[in-house]
């Protein structure tokens, strides 16, 4: 069986990234994973020097899918400098998608417009070079479902989806495709559980998030070769074999990756 993680962050916040023993770190990590059966990574920059890491990273590990963006935790007031720098990147690098970006009006601190014009900006930006992109979204689906009819994108993925199942049929004709995360194995998890159920199968994702959310019983930190758990409980909430969901997202996520 083969997986493909559709979103995750590899960075190890103490270490410089081009060192050689992150490159070991590194070679360990796609290699529990491919042991896994989990053959495509993809690996989102969440500000300009995690995006440089990025892309180094997937020059190195054929199987690492490079996405770089700005993440809505690090929008500031200048956050149109740190856009130039990442869209020069995606424009250099056709095999680059888009993200992560999106809105998170928990964290009150930062700013709501700025965030805005940010998503907006990384969408339109997708939408020109037909790039897939990467949404994080925190108790802010009004906002996001109304940017989303003004800045159309081809390709729109839910990573870490929590929103409710109601929510969906809108989000399928906005091209979404929805991701499932390590939260799935956690019996509380009653509304995300009920939405792993509501996605129609040509939309379904799944993705580990490392290095949060490890799926139940996995210790920290969270790695791709975890994610057959999380395939595993889409696959018994579904009511279909581990086989199925194996393929269903494989050929997802190759659809959307085609892109880049
Ligand atoms: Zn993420």
């Amino acid at each position: 069986m083969r997986f493909f993680d559709a979103h995750c962050h590899l960075n190890n916040p103490s270490g410089d990234s081009f060192a050689a023993d992150e490159t070991l770190r590194l070679a360990k990590i796609t290699e529990r994973a491919a042991a896994a059966g989990v053959n495509r990574i993809v690996c989102c920059g969440t500000n300009p020097a995690e995006g440089k890491n990025v892309l180094h990273w997937s020059e190195q590990f054929p199987q690492i899918i490079p996405m770089v963006g700005l993440h809505p935790w690090f929008v500031t007031s200048h956050w149109q400098d740190d856009f130039q720098v990442l869209e020069e990147m995606v424009r250099r690098f056709p095999a680059v998608g888009i993200g992560e970006t999106g809105l998170d009006f928990q964290k009150r601190f930062i700013n709501r417009t700025e965030q805005e014009a940010s998503l907006a900006a990384h969408l339109d930006l997708a939408s020109e070079l037909n790039r897939p992109v990467a949404i994080h979204v925190v108790q802010a689906w009004g906002r996001l479902i109304e940017i989303l009819r003004r800045h159309p994108a081809p390709a729109v993925l839910f990573h870490a989806f929590s929103g409710p199942a109601a929510l969906i049929p809108g989000l399928v004709k906005l091209n979404g495709w929805f991701s499932f995360c390590g939260s799935v194995t956690n019996p509380r998890a009653i509304r995300v559980r009920a939405a792993v159920t509501a996605v129609p199968a040509d939309r379904l994702l799944i993705e580990t998030d490392s290095p949060d959310f490890p799926p139940l019983g996995c210790p920290a930190p969270n790695e791709p070769a975890n994610l057959i758990q999380v395939a595993r409980a889409v696959a018994t909430l579904r009511g279909v074999s581990l086989d199925e969901i194996s393929e269903r997202t494989w050929d997802n996520a190759s659809e959307i990756f085609s892109r880049s």
